[in-house]
């Protein structure tokens, strides 16, 4: 009976790991017709300066009006499109929309700095330098105004992957930053050889500053080494006040969060701008 029930458990667990890949296939299809019917927009959640609460920039995050299911957020879907090359396609989508919303934005007289996701396998993948500043040049948006957002673990995985790709568009005038920082396994002298202006510093540190000494050593030694290697920090995932005044106390000024906004479509973010400025 005993080993009836195991082979049953083994045979249920295949069912499960099948249907999880069939699962996946399906979306990835899912994913490609959402590309060719256009089916991904950009929403833009501010970073504020909390010295002079001033938004001095805005990271794009992608969602996917979906037709039946609304509008979903990346969790549900960049995974699968990380896995396949997808990523590159939607990679170049976002930041080509990205691009385009700031040169509005530039024409209406906004200067607005925006900080785009990038995958590894976008950066990884030849040619992305080229399409960079080919959509910087299509779309007029200065590379000035541009970061691009590689997280920790994905930056330590290929250094010098990372850092080839990286300069002609520093040179350029593109800045980077790493992303979710602390959560990867990063060593100093690796960070070091890469070409990061700003850590953003990651929401699960955040989140625990007000409540427990743990997350208060980690954010502080934090900001105290980018203070000490002259890094820029911005805090991720600020939501209430106390994050934020402990965050000031300790030297960090940049921040972005459900406290100040929610991540929102570009016609919501000029208005929510406009009664922010006038508050
Ligand atoms: P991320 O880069 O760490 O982005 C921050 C995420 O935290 C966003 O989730 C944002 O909505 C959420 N967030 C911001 N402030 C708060 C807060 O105060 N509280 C809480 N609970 N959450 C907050 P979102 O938009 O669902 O994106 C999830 C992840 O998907 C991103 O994490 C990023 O890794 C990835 N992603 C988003 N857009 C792109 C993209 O265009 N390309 C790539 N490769 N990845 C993307
Ligand atoms: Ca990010
Ligand atoms: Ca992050
Ligand atoms: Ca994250």
């Amino acid at each position: 009976a005993k080993r009836t029930g195991g082979n049953r458990a083994c045979f249920y667990n295949e069912i499960e790991r099948d249907s999880r890949s069939h699962e996946r296939i399906r979306l990835e299809a899912e994913l490609k017709r959402a590309m060719l019917r256009d089916e991904f927009t950009i929403h833009f959640q501010p970073k504020i300066d909390c010295r002079v609460m001033k938004v001095v920039g805005a990271e794009v995050l992608v969602r996917w009006d979906h037709p039946e299911r609304g509008l979903l957020s990346p969790g549900s879907f960049i995974d699968v499109a990380e896995e396949s090359d997808l990523i590159t396609r939607l990679g170049d989508r976002v930041l080509e929309l990205a691009c385009r919303q700031g040169r509005a934005w530039l024409d209406t007289g906004l200067s607005m700095p925006l900080a785009v996701n990038v995958s590894i396998r976008q950066l990884e993948k030849p040619g992305f330098t080229k399409r960079v500043l080919d959509i910087l040049d299509m779309t007029g948006f200065p590379a000035g105004l541009l970061q691009l957002e590689v997280t920790e673990t994905v930056a330590m995985a290929g250094p010098e992957r990372v850092s080839e790709a990286a300069r002609p568009l520093l040179e350029a005038g593109i800045t980077f930053a790493i992303d979710d920082f602390g959560t990867g396994y990063s060593s100093l002298a690796l960070l070091q050889r890469l070409p990061f202006e700003t850590f953003k510093i990651d929401r699960s540190f955040i989140s625990g500053v007000a409540s427990d000494q743990h997350s208060r050593s980690i954010v502080q030694t934090i900001l105290a080494m980018a203070k000490s290697l002259d890094y820029k920090v911005v805090a991720e995932g600020v939501e209430t006040l106390e994050q934020q005044a402990f965050l000031m106390e300790n030297g960090c000024a940049i921040a972005q969060g459900f406290l100040f906004a929610r991540p929102m479509p570009a016609d919501h973010f000029d208005a929510w701008a406009k009664a922010f400025r006038d508050r």
